[in-house]
């Protein structure tokens, strides 16, 4: 499945989903870390009239800007799309509502590069560990411990 007659898709009802790797989003394969594989799990759902939902899940490898490790991001993220007639509709549509994003129809609407587009825009701007773990074994302690002895061993006492 790439294209998609719009129109048709969602007067049907049509469901479709899939599965798309590193091989198929050449654009997202270049904006995650060189040389490692992905797969991002797509479903897409027509709905009458001339709507659309898209969801996706994925998990790409990033690298983190403080430690330039690797690092896992998962992609969790759905979409619901307005089909219209044309591109000024689209415009127009799109000032006036910010909860459904507005494409335009087409006979051959190609859904590759629309979920590729949106796992693009889904990425974090900056990625980061919540702890880098090449700052050593103390960084796997609750914070507050590295800072507060009391803390270690009321976390002890805790365990116990
Ligand atoms: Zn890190």
């Amino acid at each position: 499945m790439k294209h998609i007659d719009t129109a048709r898709f969602c007067k049907d009802g049509t469901s479709l989903l899939g599965t798309f790797t590193e091989v198929d989003l050449a654009r997202l394969a270049a904006e995650v870390l060189p040389n490692t594989g992905f797969s991002v799990a797509w479903t897409v759902t027509g709905e009458s009239p001339d709507l659309m939902d898209l969801t996706l899940k994925g998990m790409v490898q990033m690298k983190c800007q403080r430690c330039l490790g690797a690092m896992a991001e998962l992609i969790d993220a759905s979409y619901r799309f307005q089909f219209v007639k044309d591109e000024a509709t689209a415009q127009a549509q799109d000032e006036a509502q910010d909860e459904v994003d507005t494409l335009v129809h087409s006979r051959e609407f190609d859904m590759q590069e629309l979920i590729e587009d949106e796992m693009l825009m889904a990425l974090p701007f900056v990625s980061l560990h919540e702890t880098c773990p090449e700052a050593g074994a103390t960084a796997f302690l609750p914070i507050e411990a590295k800072t507060n002895p009391f803390l270690i061993l009321k976390n002890f006492k805790n365990m116990a």
